[in-house]
């Protein structure tokens, strides 16, 4: 607002009446609650809230428009004793950790904003431990020296990859990032048309591949690539193919691209690599992963470098696992900005202990809960949508306002985007505004994230854990009351 703007507002006399009533710092900050306040945190932490209230109101006051208007600073109290609830809600959010737990009831399993892949018990167990002493991190406490933090995952790594060589870093973004710096730098790489992926919140693999100080070459068409394309755009300047798995899109119809073998053959013969990023890197042998593209077959075609991400089909911690040949992970490894990318411990420890799952894959099946939610005949999520329905019931939802509906789930993250995995949902018909039901199950404790549909609510349960269906219902039915 323009200086004349706001004296225009100050002298009308109705708003110059309120912000006159309304209570001055100072004033507030005098009221007995508020002295408790006072008492129990820090005296900057109460008073930035007071000014905020107080900052909050005022501008609220200038802002409201035409008499009748409804707001916010016109239909309340402004004293000094009306503000201190305000600011005592401001002082507890601001103690409060921001990061709340949420019952993920949209059917999404590798939900990116919902913090894609819950962890496996003996993930939390391992974490926990890493997090609440010291640990042989980087220490190898047999020979009482100096080790390295890739220890603790590299064997299973190559173990469960089949690769020769194996390394982790913060996230997949980072591994292609540094397999691209490692291999490529100051040199081009040529990747197809129809593989320049966006990965999600705008960010996107050319991006990336441009901050490696290589340079990007696209080849071939958006739907047709072949390797004569790859062969005419080689330059003595190419140190690299990169190959991107479109992980969260599909060309589909009247499309060709080389195969791997043969993209290998041609960047070793010309003593360039083949970077090949399978986004979600499906680990597990699963009916419903058969879309992605298989690790071992990446390995056994000669890519030097298959990343992928931790924390999406894999079901681990957010991490970025690169595996291949030796000579080639170990540029990555001996690359100054291996450092700046490097994992932390709490993703280590979580990744070492997910990784030994996968040493028994019926064990990785049933502990992995991202491979749980995948996996679960439909009957199973059938079962524990009656439960659900029960639960309600029990708590005084009318049973015909509840009803079973089939629905589609996905597997999220981008990963299997053409993957319609059938799913079953509680449906609930409201009385009035559905949309604000929802916006209250998302401020409850815990939170829950659900569907609209036609004015009903939707609680899908594929990527809901039976340990969670008490939680669930009393959410809802505090939703509902
Ligand atoms: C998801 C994805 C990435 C990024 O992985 P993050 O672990 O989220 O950094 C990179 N490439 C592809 C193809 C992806 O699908």
């Amino acid at each position: 607002m323009t200086p004349m703007a706001e004296k225009q507002k100050r002298e009308d006399p109705e708003r110059g009446e309120r912000l006159r009533g309304l209570a001055a710092v100072d004033e507030v900050l005098r009221e007995p609650a508020a002295r408790e306040l006072l008492e129990r945190y820090p005296r900057a932490l109460v008073v930035d809230a007071v000014r905020a209230v107080v900052a909050r109101l005022r501008a609220e006051i200038l802002a409201a428009g035409a008499a009748g208007e409804a707001s916010a600073a016109q239909a309340a109290d402004l004293t000094a004793a009306a503000l201190v609830p305000w600011v005592t809600r401001l002082v507890e959010a601001a103690v409060t950790p921001s990061l709340r737990r949420v019952i993920n009831a949209t059917g999404v399993v590798v939900h990116t904003n919902l913090g894609r892949a819950p962890l496996p018990r003996e993930a939390v167990d391992a974490v926990v431990t890493a997090a609440s002493g010291y640990t042989d991190l980087e220490y190898n406490l047999a020979r009482g020296e100096r080790a390295s933090r890739q220890d603790h995952v590299h064997d299973v790594l190559c173990t469960v990859t089949g690769a020769e060589d194996a390394l982790v870093v913060n996230n997949n973004a980072a591994a292609v990032l540094l397999a691209l710096a490692a291999t490529a730098r100051g040199g081009e790489v040529l990747v197809a048309r129809g593989q320049l992926v966006e990965i999600g919140d705008g960010f996107r693999i050319p991006d990336i591949l441009r901050e490696s100080g290589a340079e990007l070459v696209e080849v071939g068409t958006t739907n047709r690539t072949y390797l004569k394309d790859f062969e005419e755009a080689w330059t003595a300047r190419t140190r690299a193919v990169l190959r991107v798995h479109t992980s969260n899109y599909r060309i589909v119809g009247f499309t060709a691209e080389p195969a791997l073998e043969e993209l290998a053959g041609l960047a070793h013969a010309h003593g360039a690599v083949l970077v090949d990023d399978l986004g979600s890197g499906a680990l597990a042998g699963l009916p419903l992963f058969g879309e992605e593209p298989a690790l071992a077959a990446s390995i056994a075609a000669g890519a030097d470098v298959v990343t992928f991400s931790g924390d999406k089909l894999l079901g681990g911690p957010q991490a970025g696992v690169a595996v291949g040949r030796a000579a080639t992970v170990a540029a990555m490894r001996r690359h100054p900005l291996a450092r700046a990318l490097r994992i932390d411990k709490l993703d280590l420890a979580a990744l070492d202990a997910v990784l030994r799952l996968y040493l028994d894959p019926r064990r990785a099946l049933a502990e992995i809960p991202t491979l749980a939610a995948l996996a679960a005949p439909i009957d199973e999520v059938r079962g524990r949508a009656g439960r659900l329905r029960a639960l309600l019931i029990g708590g005084g939802v009318p049973g015909d306002r509840l009803e079973l509906v089939d629905t589609v789930a996905r597997a999220g993250a981008g990963a299997l985007p053409v993957t319609e995995v059938p799913s079953v949902a509680v449906a609930v018909s409201v009385d009035g505004d559905a949309a604000r039901l929802a916006a209250a199950l998302r401020r409850g404790a815990p939170a829950v994230v659900c569907r609209l549909h036609d004015g009903r609510l939707l609680f899908d349960l594929r990527a809901v854990r039976d340990a969670e269906l008490d939680a669930l219902a009393g959410a809802a039915l505090a939703a509902l009351a």
